[in-house]
């Protein structure tokens, strides 16, 4: 049954549900579109879902598992009465008030709108990078470089964020190997030369990473040499994907203006898009810091600007 909202909220990662708690206590009953869970890139709880410990998330000294950390975040919503969605946006209208959102042949209507529906890493689209993801499997360096205190392990890709993670890691790793597709890094010269004065890392030039083996864990990859077609394996504790991320917002394309990268853009300093009464937070707005934590932050800010934008209107 379509239904009205005063605010409707897309995405249930950290910031979409941030959001939540802070508009559900300032009485504006958000209701939450959260995503499908069969979705690798939009299910409910965004990509904490894929990972195993955080250990980053201020407030939990011990760690927690990521998707105990998100359900911790939707009940806290809950609690204040904000309610739940599961299905994803397939189109928004944004042309006059109110506006709309559908959800497949469903269409929900709203004063205001916060989209936070969050961005996902670039995968090789090996086999076993699902099953493995949070299992010596990482996207991110910030979170999970801590584990590999003393090992072994290898980086993807040759642009700017291959080459800050493998820098980044070698202040707990034994050796980095730095794996790339070609002889030549896309990352600005800068960068280049710190990966390359690195005496942990390794270069491993025009290699392919062909398959990732372990059953729980990560053990070895299988590499191939794009010029030669040699094929060898190597052993590794980790493995960190740093091949680029894609926001989720094919469903907002020629609706908000966004980067030609397709991140959303807000006003600085704020969770204002170009749309009246939309505002976004979190990765979907945010390619430099992308942690849970920042996320969260803008969460609460767009919940903050909704309130006093929805106030103004009457
Ligand atoms: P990027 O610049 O698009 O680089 C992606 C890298 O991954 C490229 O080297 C690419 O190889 C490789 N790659 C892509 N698909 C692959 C695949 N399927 N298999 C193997 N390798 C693959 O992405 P990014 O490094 O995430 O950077 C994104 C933007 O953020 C850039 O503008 C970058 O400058 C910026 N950034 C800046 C900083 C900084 O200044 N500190 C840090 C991070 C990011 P090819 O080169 O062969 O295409």
């Amino acid at each position: 049954m379509s239904t009205h909202h005063r605010v409707i909220i897309i995405g249930s990662g950290p910031a979409g549900l941030t959001a939540a708690i802070y508009a559900a206590r300032a009485n504006l009953a958000p209701f939450v579109i959260e995503g499908e869970p069969s979705s690798t890139s939009d299910q409910p709880g965004g990509q904490l879902m894929l990972t195993t410990d955080v250990e980053n998330f201020p407030g939990f000294p011990e760690g927690i598992m990521g998707p105990e950390l998100m359900m911790r975040f939707r009940d806290q919503a809950a609690r204040f009465g904000a309610t739940f969605l599961t299905g994803k946006a397939t189109k928004v209208e944004f042309g006059e008030k109110p506006l709309k959102v559908h959800v497949r042949d469903e269409i929900f209507t709203a004063d205001s709108v916060i989209i936070s529906t969050g961005a996902q890493s670039l995968m090789l689209g090996l086999e076993a990078e699902e099953r493995l993801i949070g299992r010596g499997l990482s996207t991110c360096a910030t979170c999970d470089g801590f584990f590999f205190r003393g090992k072994e392990i290898a980086v993807v890709g040759g642009g700017d964020s291959a080459i800050e993670e493998a820098s980044f890691l070698t202040k707990f790793a034994s050796k980095v190997t730095l794996i790339h597709r070609r002889d030549s890094f896309r990352a600005s010269k800068i960068m280049q030369d710190r990966a390359l004065s690195n005496p942990k890392i390794e270069m491993l030039w025009n290699t392919a990473v062909t398959e990732i083996v372990g059953k729980d864990q990560l053990e070895s990859i299988s590499l191939k040499n794009t010029v030669t077609g040699e094929e060898s394996s190597m052993a590794v504790a980790g493995l960190f994907i740093a091949i680029g991320h894609r926001p989720n917002t094919d469903v907002f394309k020629g609706v908000i203006d966004m980067e030609d990268s397709g991140y959303l853009i807000t006003r600085p300093d704020s969770t204002y898009t170009n749309i009246e009464g939309v505002f976004a937070c979190g990765d979907v707005k945010d390619h430099v810091y992308r942690q849970a934590i920042t996320a969260a932050g803008s969460g609460c800010m767009a919940a903050i600007d909704t309130e006093r934008w929805l106030e103004q209107q009457h």
